[in-house]
Parts: C-alpha cells; sequence; structure tokens
C-alpha cells in the first residue's frame, strides 16, 4: 500500500459487482481492499485504517447496516465517511440507514461515475491533498496534483518524505500528529522506520518552509507530537 494514495475499504458480497467497482477505484488511483462478507469487512477495518468505505447493506452474515452502526460508535473508526450501497428504496428503510451514522447513501443500480464523484467527496471532505486540491495555511500554498509548494509566492523545494508531511499537517491544520501516526501515514504500516526518522524529516521540512525567513509554522507538541500552527 502506497502512504499517499487514499485507501478504500470496499465491502460487497456479490464478486461480479465487487470486481468491476474495485477496477473502477484502482482506475482512479486509490489503493482497495475488498471484503465479501462483514467479519473479514471489520478485520480489514482494522488492518488496512481505510479513508473511505463503500458497504453493501445487504451481507452474509453481519450486515452492512450492523458495521456501520459498530464503525459509528468506535471513537477509532467515527470518523471515516461510510457510502452505503442498497437495493432497497423504501423511505423508512433509507431513515434506518442515515440513523446508523451512514455518510451517504447510494441506491442500486447506481452508476459507477456517480458512485466515484460521491468517493471524491467524501475524499475531499477527510484527505483534501490526496485527490490533487489546493492547500492553504497561511501564505503557505501546496498544489497536490503539480506537487508545487511556495510560500509568501516563492518556490519552496521539498523532497518527497518533506511534501508528504506536509501535505498531512495541511489536510488538518491544528491537529496534533503523534511520530507513530506520522510514520503511519507518510512513510506507510508496512514499513518499519524509527520514530526518529521523523524529527530528521521534520527539521528538513522547517528548514526548507523558513529558508526565506518566516515564522516556523510546524508546532513542536512536547510529548505529543507534531501540529501545523
Ligand atoms: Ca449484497
Amino acid at each position: 500500500m502506497s502512504a499517499d494514495r487514499p485507501n478504500v475499504l470496499l465491502v460487497e458480497d456479490e464478486p461480479a459487482q465487487r470486481e468491476v467497482l474495485a477496477y473502477n477505484l484502482q482506475a482512479e488511483g486509490f489503493d482497495v481492499a475488498k471484503a465479501g462478507n462483514g467479519d473479514d469487512a471489520l478485520m480489514l477495518v482494522d488492518e488496512t485504517r481505510p479513508d473511505v468505505i463503500i458497504l453493501d447493506w445487504m451481507l452474509p452474515g453481519v450486515s452492512g447496516i450492523e458495521i456501520c452502526r459498530r464503525l459509528k460508535s468506535n471513537a477509532d473508526t467515527r470518523k471515516i465517511p461510510v457510502i452505503m450501497l442498497t437495493a432497497r428504496s423504501e423511505e423508512s428503510d433509507r431513515v434506518r440507514g442515515l440513523e446508523t451514522g451512514a455518510d451517504d447513501y447510494v441506491i442500486k443500480p447506481y452508476s459507477v461515475v456517480e458512485l466515484m464523484a460521491r468517493v471524491r467527496t467524501q475524499l475531499r471532505r477527510v484527505r483534501p491533498a490526496s485527490i490533487g486540491e489546493r492547500l492553504e495555511f497561511g501564505d503557505i500554498v501546496l498544489d497536490a496534483e503539480t506537487h508545487r509548494v511556495t510560500r509568501g509566492g516563492r518556490a519552496v523545494k521539498l523532497g518527497p518524505t518533506e511534501f508528504r508531511l506536509l501535505s498531512t499537517f495541511m489536510e488538518k491544520p491544528g491537529r496534533v500528529w503523534s511520530r507513530e501516526h506520522l510514520l503511519d501515514r507518510v512513510w506507510g504500516r508496512d514499513i518499519y522506520v524509527d520514530t526518529r526518522t521523523v524529527d530528521v524529516h521534520i527539521g528538513r521540512l522547517r528548514k526548507a518552509l523558513c529558508q526565506f525567513g518566516g515564522e516556523d509554522p510546524v508546532r513542536t507538541v512536547r510529548g505529543a507530537g507534531y501540529a501545523l500552527g
């Protein structure tokens, strides 16, 4: 899994539909984890920490609704956007789906193009840099599509790791990131890197951002990690 590509968990028990959707999600540049039942889905949520979940309502075993309810009542997973897929269109079912805390709701048969747009909408909310948005913080501008960063209008050259660090920070200004969390997000979960490596790259990022003067935008939070602003 690549660290900066969005991670989508696709939960659908019909193999043909699952493969079509997985193909389209991969073509969008997303990493895709697939589950065909509720138990696998819950396991993969822990393993892959998806940015978005596409969740079929009718599943063998634990139902889509029950999975959604569990995810939304758990502090660790509550913020992961869930897009529910369902063949049912009755109003009462729709209400029940929304009551479980689903973030969006798509009725089968759906258009794949439409569903991809809904996925991007959710990603824009939780991981804007991952889908090529332009982010701004004070006088710093990061263009995720062209991988260009400027500060006060002057180009700032960053290495790939520093760029990913900055885009992670800029997606959630003010949020305090622990070193471990930054390792997961910037380096990827499968890679073993010493947490001190994070400090080294934060140092490089600070140096690059302050090369023309200006305040250091990266804050060290004692005992907790780093934050932007
Ligand atoms: Ca189904």
